[in-house]
């Protein structure tokens, strides 16, 4: 049994992570008339869907675009294009003609986690440090010590950051979800953002990838239409970030810098690093959620996110509506 004493009131569901999956679940689940809370420990909604700006440089540090496949999601995006906080990039580039039509976000990819946030009772910078329940009831503490009581919990977390918090309330799961998760696995993403002193001599649309070598990706902001004065994201490759992840990001950002230079030709003024350990999931389950409920006695409880769905934008809100649709079975 838990302490609720901070608890003030019961609502419906507690959403845990204001990334697409948790934003767009929350909002399926408000639209069927559910009292909901969506909380994140980051100081704004978004998740991996990250900007950042560095003097007058502004640089998308996560995801860099979205796709579209389903019917529902390429309508959504039709709505962010309406709202005017989405737009095509580009539907192909040298080496890979006519591919999907690339979406990226209006200033920047943030916009979009920001536009699905509007009307939601959305809590930043409020980490939840562990979970329990009763037979009826969820407890999710934060770690500003308050709880927060609910009739059902959606966790939208990457699933390693999700079986830490399942652990820490004793959470036990049927061993076929167990197994479920422990098939999950990320792989980790150096990201080096890098104000230029003159624009980047990637050719238009401002995107490169690559299939060997340290990097996989650069982006030049510029060209994009994300910053004022000329800036890149590189973003290096699975290999590189695992290798480098823990190690002193300044100099591995320069041999990320080094590698970028034939590319790039401008030179470096300023950069910083930043590292996505749970950058995008390599094994994904086989549904788009978890009802982590299924054969316990728990509350409801389901797990969405890009590891159940497709490790990209798309998968994630595919996976939170997925969850929305589900829990909407139980309250
Ligand atoms: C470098 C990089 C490049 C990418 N490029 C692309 C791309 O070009 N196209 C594409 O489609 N996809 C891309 N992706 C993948 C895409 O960003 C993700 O698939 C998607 O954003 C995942 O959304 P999500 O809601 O599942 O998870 P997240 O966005 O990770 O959201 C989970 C949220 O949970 C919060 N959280 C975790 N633990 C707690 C806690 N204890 N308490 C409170 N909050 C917590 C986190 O702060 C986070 O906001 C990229 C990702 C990265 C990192």
């Amino acid at each position: 049994m838990n302490d609720d004493s901070g608890s003030k009131q019961i609502i419906d569901v507690l959403i845990i992570g204001a990334g697409l999956a948790g934003l767009a679940a929350a909002s399926d689940l408000k639209s069927q008339g559910r009292n909901v809370i969506v909380v994140d420990k980051g100081r704004g909604p978004g998740g991996r869907l990250a900007s950042r700006h560095i003097a007058n440089a502004s640089f998308d540090n996560g995801a860099q675009f979205m796709t579209t496949r389903h019917p529902r999601f390429l309508s959504q995006v039709q709505q962010w294009i309406e709202a005017g906080v989405a737009e095509k990039w580009y539907s192909s580039f040298p080496g890979h003609p006519n591919s999907h039509a690339r979406y990226r976000g209006v200033p920047t990819m943030t916009a979009i986690a920001k536009n699905l946030a509007v009307g939601l009772d959305v809590r930043c910078s409020n980490q939840v440090t562990s979970i329990s329940s009763d037979e009826s009831f969820w407890f999710t503490l934060l770690e500003n010590g308050d709880t927060i009581k609910s009739r059902a919990l959606i966790v939208t977390s990457p699933v390693p950051q999700t079986k830490t918090l399942l652990a820490a309330g004793n959470i036990q799961l049927s061993s076929h979800n167990k197994q479920r998760l422990d098939h999950i696995t990320y792989e980790s993403c150096l990201s080096v953002m890098a104000i230029l002193d003159m624009p980047s001599a990637l050719t238009p649309p401002g995107a490169l990838m690559l299939n060997e070598g340290p990097i996989a990706w650069i982006t030049d902001n510029q060209q994009k239409g994300v910053s004022a004065i000329p800036s890149v994201t590189i973003h290096a490759s699975g290999d590189f970030s695992s290798r480098y992840f823990n190690e002193d990001s300044n100099a591995s950002g320069g041999l990320l810098i080094k590698a970028a230079k034939p590319f790039i030709k401008a030179e470096v003024k300023e950069f910083q690093v930043h590292g996505w350990r749970y950058s995008k999931p390599v094994n994904i389950d086989t549904k788009p959620c978890m009802i982590a409920n299924e054969d316990t006695d728990l509350p409801p409880i389901i797990l969405a996110g890009d590891a159940f769905d497709g490790p990209r934008v798309e998968g994630a809100v595919l996976s939170g509506w997925a969850a929305a649709e589900a829990l909407l079975c139980y309250i």
